[in-house]
């Protein structure tokens, strides 16, 4: 099972969800998220649950620090 790291697009929290999961309720705002590559920013993906719990953590402690492999947003 794979997981995907996201920033939900409203209030800017990470959260994860299951690859292939359609929506996701954000938990700091309870925006209903819509799981599209093209609408939501994933910044990491996880193969394990463990593992994308990790990184929302670590994302939070950095705050809101793109963790980023790609190119930088103009
Ligand atoms: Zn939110």
């Amino acid at each position: 099972m794979n997981y995907i790291v996201f920033i939900c697009p409203r209030c800017g929290l990470a959260r994860y969800a299951k690859e292939g999961q359609k929506t996701a309720k954000c938990l700091g705002c309870e925006y209903q998220i819509q799981i599209n590559p093209q609408k939501i920013r994933i910044i990491a993906k996880a193969e394990k649950l463990e593992e994308a719990i990790n990184i929302v953590k670590f994302y939070k402690i950095r705050g809101k620090q793109p963790l980023e492999f790609s190119r930088a947003d103009n």
